[in-house]
């Protein structure tokens, strides 16, 4: 079918805006309000002390969530960017160590690693799930390296079964960043769980949420209570908790408060409704595309199932004679929104480039703890570098509350752009 396509000045192929996508119901309207008529919006005491670990619905939702997730502990903090800031510090990284990270996430997977002054090691992602590539960590492990933090990137674990082993055999730890997966499963198990420590955001752009927030899970009792100091103040509970180990025990005010606790109890309720919401759209997105020349649908590993923060595609733009940022135009022009090309390049970041992170001077990397010369250059990480670069293009699932109405005339707008590829051989 040849038209014009709304780019050039045709009729676009969706005219209305699509229905935001809001997880929040009646439920956390009156949960928020028992609270705020209770008086306690927040119970913790950062002292050696029963409230040390929060007030009622802090625990209950932490209670819930280990029960919901199969792990031991559960412990909220108020972002997920402060929840790997103490999974760092807990499994006791030291000034110097490296983490290895792929570049291809959110920065404060990077980030929490410098935080303590260790140093981030990009390695490469598999082009196929986006996530770490395990060959590449092998490539990357030095005599300095110490963790691995493997993200759960789109909605998919990495695969840990392999990641798992490395870290076994290299004497690493492993903390997953499964912010954008929560729900999903990895070999029958809930993806974040397979880690030393993982863990899910809450923030407003994540399939649950709770305005900000987070999820730190592990079954390591250990390690549990190290995130619980570091979480509420650590060095001023440590004397009376009776902890001699004072590795990392500078704490902070990472709590989460009982109204996001509250709210979170009900959001945790509906969040295999919501994953399946995202699972019902992509399938049909991979009916409708899987047949377009030159795009490629998302790949999910044998045993896993995906939650589909975003439907990640590739673009085969040699083939197609486009550029990907004009088949966005073009897409968008037809009216279809939350389509983004590029993602992240994390080690690109002028932090890295410049190397310049605490003070300006080049700390940690101009240090003496920093034990060797860490490359950040262009061309360490070539599949994400491709990626951003040229053929990536994601599809936010948690931006629109789609139906199958909506999802049809999205596709038929790439079929109307897919089938008029020749009009934009000169935009
Ligand atoms: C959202 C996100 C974070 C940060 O979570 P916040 O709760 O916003 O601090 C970290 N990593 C990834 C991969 C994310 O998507």
């Amino acid at each position: 079918m040849n038209s014009k396509l709304a780019l050039l000045g045709g009729p676009a192929t969706i005219t209305q805006s699509f229905k935001h996508y809001n997880p929040i119901g009646e439920e956390e309207v009156q949960a928020a309000k028992a609270v705020i008529e209770s008086g306690v919006l927040s119970q913790f005491i950062g002292a050696w002390h029963p409230d040390f670990l929060g007030g009622p619905k802090v625990k209950e939702f932490e209670a819930l969530c280990a029960q919901h997730f199969g792990v031991k502990h559960a412990i909220t903090v108020n972002s997920w960017t402060s929840g790997l800031i103490a999974a760092v510090g807990a499994i006791g990284i030291q000034p110097g160590d490296e983490v290895i990270v792929p570049p291809w996430t959110m920065c404060a997977s990077a980030t929490a690693i410098l935080h303590w002054n260790a140093i981030p090691v990009f390695a490469d992602i598999d082009p196929q799930t986006y996530c770490i590539s395990p060959a590449s960590i092998e490539a990357n492990i030095t005599p300095y390296t110490k963790a691995i933090m493997a993200v759960d990137i789109f909605g998919q674990s990495a695969d840990m079964e392999a990641i798992m082993a490395i870290a076994k055999r290299h004497g690493l730890k492993v903390i997953s960043d499964t912010a954008q997966a929560p729900g999903a499963l990895y070999k029958g198990q809930y993806a974040g769980t397979l880690a030393d420590v993982g863990g899910f955001s809450l923030n407003y752009h994540k399939h649950i949420h709770t305005g900000e927030g987070g999820i730190l899970v592990t079954n390591d009792d250990e390690i549990a209570q190290r995130l619980q100091l570091i979480r509420n103040h650590a060095e001023a509970v440590v004397q009376g908790m009776g902890v001699t180990d004072l590795t990392n025990m500078v704490g902070y005010n990472f709590r989460l408060g009982e109204i996001e606790c509250a709210m979170g109890i009900s959001q945790l309720k509906k969040l295999g409704h919501f994953v399946d919401g995202r699972q019902h759209m992509a399938q049909r997105f991979n009916q409708a595309l899987s047949n377009l020349p030159g795009l490629t649908t998302p790949y999910v590993m044998p045993d896993s199932t995906h939650a589909y923060y975003v439907y990640p595609m590739q673009l085969d733009t040699a083939r197609l004679g486009v550029k990907r940022e004009t088949l966005i135009k073009a897409l968008q022009a037809e009216g279809v929104t939350g389509l983004g090309g590029g993602y992240q390049n994390v080690h690109l970041l002028p932090m890295f480039q410049k190397k310049i992170a605490y003070g300006s001077k080049g700390f940690p990397w101009t240090s003496d703890i920093c034990q060797r010369e860490v490359s950040y250059a262009k061309g360490i990480c070539p599949v994400a570098e491709q990626f951003h670069d040229e053929s990536y293009m994601g599809f936010a699932m948690c931006l629109h509350d789609l139906s199958d109405t909506d999802m049809d005339l999205i596709a038929q707008a790439f079929h109307k752009v897919w089938n008029n590829l020749s009009q934009l051989e000169h935009v």
